[in-house]
């Protein structure tokens, strides 16, 4: 499904532009700095493959990859900027609400979290939006080779408590490193399997 057919197909600004809907669609979303480049890039074996939507400018599109024929990956854009003016934060809440009520063939997002901080103000949001969008999410947990079982632990009974607050969400979560590889065989797995 990945290895060497993942390409870049276009970045959209308002839904006029997203691509047919012609196959199944997963989405990453995720705090500004969470690890989601890194992520995709592990995922599908491209190194800098996702840069392209940090780059100034990009940073408002949603990116969209074409996982062979199969699927779109959607790479949402970071949120929680300290200083993003507000005209833009309100154009991108308008659209980000749009997609995720309106596009019928996504089939799940995947909120990213990173393992040393767990689930903040920002990310409740998103996952109040999903729980009002009707669209599953499940959550990733970035960098775990930066934290201490013990530590993770703790993390990890915080995350789950929380997710229990939202209807949407799947009680799994899918542990990852893109630094050691960890957790990218299973996430790949997942999006594999849906359809
Ligand atoms: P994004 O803003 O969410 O796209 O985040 P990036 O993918 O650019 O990652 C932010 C920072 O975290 C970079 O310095 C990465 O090298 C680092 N990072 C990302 N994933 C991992 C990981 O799995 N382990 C470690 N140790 N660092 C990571």
């Amino acid at each position: 499904l990945f290895a060497g057919q993942t390409e870049f197909l276009k970045g959209v600004v308002a839904m006029s532009g997203l691509p047919d809907p012609d196959r199944p669609e997963v989405c990453f979303a995720g705090r500004s700095n969470v690890g989601k480049s890194s992520l995709i890039n592990a995922l599908t074996g491209r190194k800098g493959l996702a840069r392209a939507s940090n780059t100034p400018g990009r940073t408002q599109e949603i990116n969209y990859f074409e996982l062979g024929q199969s699927h779109y990956l959607v790479d949402l854009p970071g949120y929680g900027f300290a200083n993003a003016p507000v005209a833009v934060v309100e154009k991108w809440q308008r659209l980000l609400k749009q997609y995720l009520s309106g596009r019928q063939t996504l089939r799940r997002a995947f909120v990213l979290v990173d393992s040393r901080h767990g689930i903040k103000a920002v990310d409740e949001e998103i996952m109040t939006l999903l729980d009002k969008s009707a669209v599953t999410f499940q959550c990733v947990m970035t960098k775990t080779d930066k934290v201490k079982e013990k530590d993770r632990t703790k993390v990890l009974d915080q995350v789950r408590a929380k997710l229990s607050k939202h209807p949407a969400a799947y009680p799994e979560l899918v542990l990852t490193s893109s630094e050691k590889g960890q957790g990218i065989d299973v996430l790949r797995s997942i999006i594999a399997a849906i359809d």
